[in-house]
């Protein structure tokens, strides 16, 4: 995935001192490269019988959207603390400093659907894994997840502990 290394851009110590922040934005404004990205975030999922995918706020949104659409499933948003009307169901979960939460509509994911995860970075793994729960919660099936970016040095795949397959498109 040659356009993503060269069209995500790399914003040092945003949005706070320390880190490399990844920006999508130039690959998503690129008709092409975005509808490149998602061919390639979909190929391994089409026919795995994908009921649901699950986009995590907000970035995850974009990608998970578009992947939907290609995979023929349909779209629920993992969201951000008091987001969702209620009733929720919810997650909190470790940051690199801090806490934050995840929450999900009770009845948006039907007993044993088959779920893909998606997010635009994989950093410390955090994230991913508690929107792996609150699937799990709701008693689907976690297929795979699937991110954009891994950032390798942050070693966030040690926190997918599910045997469910975790891509990535590309990874620094
Ligand atoms: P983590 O829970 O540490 O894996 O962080 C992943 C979440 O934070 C994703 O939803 C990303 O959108 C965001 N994120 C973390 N680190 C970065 C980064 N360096 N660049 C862009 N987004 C990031």
């Amino acid at each position: 995935m040659q356009a993503i290394y060269d069209l995500v851009r790399d914003v040092p110590d945003f949005p706070r001192p320390g880190i490399m922040f990844k920006d999508i934005t130039p690959l998503l404004a690129d008709a092409n490269a975005f509808a490149e990205c998602i061919r390639a975030l979909c190929d391994p999922w089409r026919g795995k019988g994908i009921g649901a995918v699950c986009g995590i706020e907000s970035r995850g949104f974009i990608f998970g959207a578009a992947m939907a659409q290609s995979l023929n499933a349909g779209f629920v948003p993992l969201r951000k603390a008091g987001k969702l009307p209620p009733p929720v169901v919810g997650m909190d979960y470790g940051l690199e400093y801090g806490l934050d939460r995840l929450e999900i509509g009770t009845e948006a994911l039907k007993p044993g659907e088959r779920v893909l995860i998606v997010d635009d970075v994989l950093a410390t793994g955090g994230t991913l894994d508690a929107g792996r729960r609150l699937v799990e919660r709701l008693g689907a099936e976690v297929v795979g997840a699937s991110v954009a970016i891994e950032l390798r040095g942050l070693d966030g795949r040690a926190r997918w502990v599910s045997d469910a397959p975790l891509h990535a498109l590309v990874s620094y």
